[in-house]
This record gives C-alpha cells, sequence and structure tokens, in this order.
C-alpha cells in the first residue's frame, strides 16, 4: 500500500495541531498557510489564551479538556518549551445562569482541582474583581495561561522535524474532489492528496463558499487595560464571566496590563480578514469601557491597546469538524466559535486519525457527526 498524502490546508491554531498529529503516524504530510506559522493576523494573536477545566456549555467536553491538557505536556515535552502558565483562573457565573448548573456539575467532576466560593468569599480573596451579589465564583487550580504564537510556531516546527512540509506564504485559491484524490491549488500550482483538511479560521468561507451557510464570520477586538495610577495587577488570574455578562480576562505575561474580550454580540461581522475594517472607534470600544467600570474599576476605563482579531463562529457554537458538503475527500475543521484554542490539540488528534481511518484515542463521535452545526442563511 502507497503512504497516504494528506494535505492541511491552514497551519493555525488548529491546523499546526493538526499537522503535528499527522506527522508523528504513517503519512506524507503537506502544509499551505496563507502567511507563516504564529501570526496575528487569524483566530490567533495578542499573546495569550485562557486554558480552563472548569466546562460551562456542555459536560461532552470534559474528557476533550483532560485529553487536551495531556496534549500540551505532550507538545511541552517534546519541545522543551513552555507554552502554557498554568496560574489558575476563575469563573463568574449568576447562579440563575444556564451555564451555572453545568459549572456546578463540572466542578463536582473535578473535585479538589477546584474550588467554590460565593460572592462575598471571592470579594474577600480577589478584591480586584467586583462581582454580582448573586454570583457563584469558581477556581480552577490547573486552568491558566496560553501562549498561543509561541504555540503554534512550536507545533509547526515539530511537525517540520518530523518530516513535515510547510508551504508558507502561500495561499490556496482551489480545493477539487477529482474521484479519490482532491487537488490543491495554490500559488497557481496543483497537486493531489488522497485526503485535505482545511482549518483556514476566518477564512473557510472565502474559501470553501459551500460553508457560508455553517459559519458567521467576526472581527473580535481585544484591549489591554492598565491599572489606575497607585493600583497593580497582582493577584489577579485569568477570567471567565457566563452570560449575561459575557467576557474574559487575562493580565499580560509582564503583569502590565489586563487583556479583556467580550462575546459573540460585541463582535463585527465581516465577510473575510481580507477585506475587513482594521481600525478601531470610540464606539466598538463602548461595551468594554462600560464592563471596566462595572466590574473591573482598579483599572482605567480607556484601553493601552486595541487589537482587532479573526473568528469563524457557527449558529449554535458547536464546531464544525466533519466532511465538507460536497467533497468527501476533505475534512472541515471550523466554527471554533470563540473558544477553540484550548481543545486544539485534541482536535487536531481526531482530525488526523480520522483521516487515516485510525481508532480515535478518546470518544470522539459526538464532535464528528456534521448534524449537530446548523445551517443558517445569513
Ligand atoms: C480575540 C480572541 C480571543 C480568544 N480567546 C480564547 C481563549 O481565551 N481560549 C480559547 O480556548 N479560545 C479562544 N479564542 C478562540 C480561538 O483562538 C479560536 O477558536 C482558534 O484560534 C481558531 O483556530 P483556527 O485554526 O480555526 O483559526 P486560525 O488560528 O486563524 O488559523 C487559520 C489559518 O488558516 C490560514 N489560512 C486561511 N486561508 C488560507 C488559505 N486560503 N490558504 C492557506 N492558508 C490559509 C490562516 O492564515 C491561518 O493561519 C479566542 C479567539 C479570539 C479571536
Amino acid at each position: 500500500m502507497t503512504t497516504p498524502r494528506i494535505a492541511v490546508i491552514g497551519t493555525g491554531t488548529i491546523g499546526s495541531q493538526t499537522l503535528w498529529q499527522l506527522s508523528k503516524l504513517d503519512c506524507e504530510a503537506t502544509g499551505y498557510e496563507l502567511f507563516s506559522p504564529g501570526h496575528s493576523r487569524g483566530a490567533a494573536g495578542g499573546e495569550s489564551r485562557l486554558f480552563r477545566h472548569i466546562e460551562i456549555e456542555d459536560l461532552q467536553y470534559q474528557p476533550i479538556l483532560e485529553r487536551a491538557d495531556e496534549l500540551w505536556k505532550d507538545l511541552e515535552a517534546a519541545t522543551g518549551l513552555k507554552l502554557r502558565d498554568i496560574s489558575g483562573a476563575l469563573t463568574f457565573s449568576a447562579e440563575s445562569a444556564p451555564a451555572t448548573r453545568i459549572a456546578l456539575q463540572s466542578a463536582v467532576l473535578l473535585g479538589d482541582r477546584v474550588e467554590v466560593m460565593t460572592a462575598a468569599e471571592a470579594k474577600s480573596r480577589f478584591p480586584m474583581y467586583e462581582t454580582d451579589p448573586d454570583e457563584i465564583v469558581i477556581l480552577d487550580k490547573g486552568a491558566g495561561t496560553i501562549f498561543p504564537e509561541k504555540t503554534i510556531r512550536t507545533a509547526a516546527a515539530a511537525a517540520n522535524a518530523n518530516g513535515a512540509t510547510i508551504h508558507t506564504e502561500a495561499r490556496v485559491t482551489d480545493i477539487v474532489q477529482d474521484g479519490d484524490e482532491v487537488a490543491v491549488t495554490a500559488d497557481g500550482q496543483t497537486e493531489r492528496y488522497d485526503r485535505v483538511i482545511v482549518a483556514a479560521g476566518a477564512w473557510t468561507a472565502t474559501l470553501l463558499p459551500d460553508m457560508a451557510p455553517y459559519l458567521a464570520t467576526r472581527r473580535v477586538l481585544s484591549t489591554w487595560f492598565l491599572p489606575r495610577t497607585g493600583e497593580s495587577l497582582e493577584g489577579m488570574l485569568p477570567y471567565i464571566r457566563t452570560e449575561p455578562n459575557y467576557s474574559y480576562g487575562l493580565p499580560t505575561v509582564d503583569g502590565l496590563a489586563m487583556k479583556l474580550g467580550l462575546g459573540f454580540a460585541n463582535h463585527l461581522p465581516v465577510d473575510s480578514p481580507d477585506t475587513a475594517r482594521m481600525n478601531v472607534t470610540d464606539e466598538d470600544l463602548q461595551a468594554v469601557r462600560s464592563l471596566v467600570r462595572r466590574f473591573l474599576p482598579h483599572l482605567e476605563d480607556y484601553p493601552m491597546r486595541m487589537t482587532p482579531y479573526f473568528e469563524a463562529y457557527t449558529h449554535n457554537r458547536h464546531e464544525y469538524v466533519a466532511p465538507h458538503p460536497g467533497m468527501p475527500g476533505v475534512l472541515v475543521l471550523a466554527g471554533f466559535s470563540g473558544k477553540g484554542f484550548k481543545t486544539s490539540p485534541v482536535i487536531g488528534e481526531i482530525a488526523a486519525r480520522e483521516v487515516l481511518g485510525l481508532e480515535q484515542k478518546i470518544d470522539a463521535k459526538f464532535l464528528l457527526d456534521g448534524q449537530r452545526v446548523r445551517v443558517q442563511d445569513l
């Protein structure tokens, strides 16, 4: 039997992990990247992403997060590089919010790896965070900050070291199923593969127009806030707050500022990162500034830095990990809906094993069910 030839389109968050996993298996793996692994023009810039074990949407992700934790450690061990800072992180959730029930069930599963506090207890331990009186707060001790650009760079380099090829600054313009093979065209050159995995993030609907009904592409703003004069960020942990005041924050590695972000309702709809507006208006900043005044009054309420990134969402926020609707040889990994960094190593493992027909390491059937993702006309 000949060695299977597999292409991965996009070596960002998901594609770099997929290529790393493929590079450890029996196949010839080739990546195509529009820019260069670790760039900041897609979903992965801004120096930090939250890793957490507490699940707030669906307990089926609990084993996925456990496996993700193992794979982060594997990549760190394989390369000798530190890719996360496990500092602990806080989850704030209103008692009446649906997410709270799931978070508390998740807390039971995690046992002594978490601490559940009342708002008053949290306020005395973490005085920098204002809370609503009906909120509960969960300290997730194994959570922390992922270094996204470094992770992508590292996974891509590890794949290279294992023999995978990456074409950088190469835009794939066409993917066509041709019998049992798939033809991939980049910069006017066409190559044929046995299977193709598309991990093109916010560019997915541009590259594969048939995917557009599944996806809502958004410009997502990250904003960095300094502490007020005389205040410091000491003792501040990364956090996430569930709806109705959804937000998240991560202190910068140097402790200088707190990076904050909001949820889907505050993101700008865009057709593609290629054509999106990049300037940030005062109106764009209003919601996050209100959040600071309400919940983080130790911070200045005007950001010292603001940068747009790009993410593909699905309409029900379930990631699309399934064959392309019209091309059975193309596996599409898209729509990670603002939460896909933490699980990216597992998605890479699942995708690599799926295209090679290998048994999965964990039960991932629910993730591979394309029916989970609702189609909606935009
Ligand atoms: C501001 C922000 C904050 C977030 N915070 C968190 C968090 O705290 N925790 C968490 O778990 N998740 C978080 N997320 C979500 C997470 O970062 C994303 O879900 C994840 O990065 C998506 O990965 P991706 O591979 O789909 O996209 P990307 O990482 O953008 O990768 C897509 C890649 O495909 C390449 N590409 C596109 N088109 C082509 C083409 N035609 N040819 C070749 N290459 C192509 C691009 O250049 C890019 O490198 C956040 C997202 C954003 C935007």
